[in-house]
């Protein structure tokens, strides 16, 4: 899992990271460029020139050591930006000789740079200077694995000759230790994550540009697996629509939002919208629409503030399938906006037959807006269409108090992002809109 979350903009000249920090991030750049020096009084060493695509810090984020040289931007950036954390947690979960390479691996590379910068600074031969990696120890941390290994293979065997007959039942532990190692880097299948109740769905906040009210949230999934670890949607829903689970999924999702929309609407005067996003293989159901219908009826929610989000990639691969359900669910009552705008093909005037109320304009143009004028120009543009054919606009991806800013002045009528808010649990959003009330009451 790689969190877009975690995505970050570095202006030119911003420096990622010193040499001898110590590391919290690796980084993955989205789009920009990078270089990795050394400083030499005022003069610069530099070791790599990075761009699109490059991955950089993972060093230090793996080892903990300090940073072995300077990162800086020479162009605006964009950045994902992978936690130590994370990193830590899924080296802990891979087998131990994997560990172990690894280790290995940086020792000898930070060696070899350690050697190399200190050849080019004359300080030493390189063919004189003897690598520093403990390969000895590493030889030995081997053997204890293997054994380990071993003793596991010889237990098992034994059972397996002194129980022909059971064996299975015999070995039910033995079986089950090693299986669960060799599976510990496979996903649990999503099937049994919706028996055991392990998807949740967060809610970010979707804010009035004019106001700065919380007038409706995006539902989320999330998937809590059992160690409590965090799953993102782009983790699993690519795998739910390939498996066709993504129809029950979706179901499931619907369902949890609607509840909750119900509830907050007997919870808070003010009324606030859900947005629910459906994915494709879920307008392959001939049953979508009518399920959908009776959901919302079994929750007791107003169909008109329940918001089906379609993205335009989605739309653009079947046009008349989409068209003709989205027309049928526009029929219930609900509204209906069109996700990610601006990363298809698809035409305003085939859009203009469709029936959106909404336009979410995509996150990427809202990130270069401030950069790139072209961007600007677009989300200009796209906010004047939207009007221009009925539809509201929510702008997607709002970082910065800037871009809120320019929104604003770009007359968008809605935003969603990290400037505003997170997703939030459930609990979390409620306590956030009664925050709002108390703010707007006084009381
Ligand atoms: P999306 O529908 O475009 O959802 C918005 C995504 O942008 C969310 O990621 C959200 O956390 C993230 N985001 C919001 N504000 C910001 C910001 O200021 N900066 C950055 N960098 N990111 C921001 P998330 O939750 O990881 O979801 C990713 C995608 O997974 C969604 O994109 C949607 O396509 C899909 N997804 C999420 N929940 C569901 C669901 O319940 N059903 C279906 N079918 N797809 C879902
Ligand atoms: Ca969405
Ligand atoms: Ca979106």
């Amino acid at each position: 899992m790689v969190q877009k979350d975690f995505s970050t903009y570095f202006n030119t000249g911003d420096c990622l990271f010193e040499e001898g920090d110590i590391g919290d991030f690796a980084y993955i750049i989205e789009s920009g460029a990078i270089d990795i020096f050394h400083r030499r009084g005022t003069n610069k060493l530099v070791l790599s020139k990075l761009s699109e695509g490059d991955i950089l810090g993972e060093m230090a984020i793996i080892d903990k050591l300090p940073r072995s040289a300077t990162a800086q931007a020479t162009e605006p950036t964009r950045v994902i930006a992978i936690p130590f954390d994370y990193v830590k947690e899924k080296i802990a979960d891979s087998d131990p000789v994997i560990r172990l390479f690894l280790r290995l691996t940086i020792t000898r590379y930070r060696d070899l740079h350690t050697r190399f910068t200190r050849v080019f600074d004359g300080i030493e031969d390189f063919n004189k200077t003897p690598m520093q990696s403990k390969t000895a120890s590493a030889t030995v941390e081997i053997e204890n694995i293997v054994s380990q290994y071993q003793k596991i293979q010889q237990h098992l065997n034994t059972a397996v000759k002194s129980a022909p007959n059971n064996y299975e039942e015999r070995l039910g532990s033995e079986q089950t230790l090693i299986s669960t190692k060799l599976l510990l880097t496979q996903d649990k299948s999503i099937k049994s994550a919706m028996q055991d109740d392990e998807f949740i769905l967060h809610y970010q906040p979707i804010i009035d540009l004019e106001t700065s009210q919380i007038i409706g949230c995006e539902a989320l999934i999330r998937w809590v697996d059992q160690s409590g670890s965090i799953i993102y949607p782009s983790e699993f829903i690519p795998r739910a629509e390939m498996s066709g689970l993504i129809v029950d999924l979706g179901y499931w999702i619907a369902k949890e939002a609607c509840n909750f929309q119900k509830r907050l609407a007997t919870m808070v005067s003010q009324p606030i919208f859900m947005s629910i996003n459906l994915s494709g293989k879920q307008f392959e159901s001939a049953n979508l629409v009518s399920s959908l219908a009776d959901i919302m009826d079994q929750a007791g929610v107003t169909h008109s503030m329940i918001k089906y989000e379609i993205t335009e990639s989605l739309l653009m691969d079947n046009p008349e399938l989409t068209g003709n359900t989205l027309h049928r669910l526009k029929e219930t009552g609900v509204q209906l906006a069109i996700d990610d705008f601006g990363t298809g093909y698809s035409s305003f005037s085939y859009l203009h037959q469709l029936p959106f109320d909404t336009m979410k304009i995509d996150r990427s143009f809202v990130s270069e807006m401030v950069s790139n004028l072209k961007s600007n120009e677009i989300v200009k543009t796209l906010v004047h269409l939207s009007h221009d054919l009925g539809m509201n606009v929510i702008a997607e991806g709002i970082e910065t108090k800037f871009e809120a800013h320019m929104l604003k002045q770009h007359r968008a009528d809605y935003g969603q992002g990290h400037y505003f808010s997170r997703s939030l649990s459930g609990e979390n959003f409620i306590q956030l809109v009664k925050k709002q009330i108390t703010q707007m009451t006084g009381s």
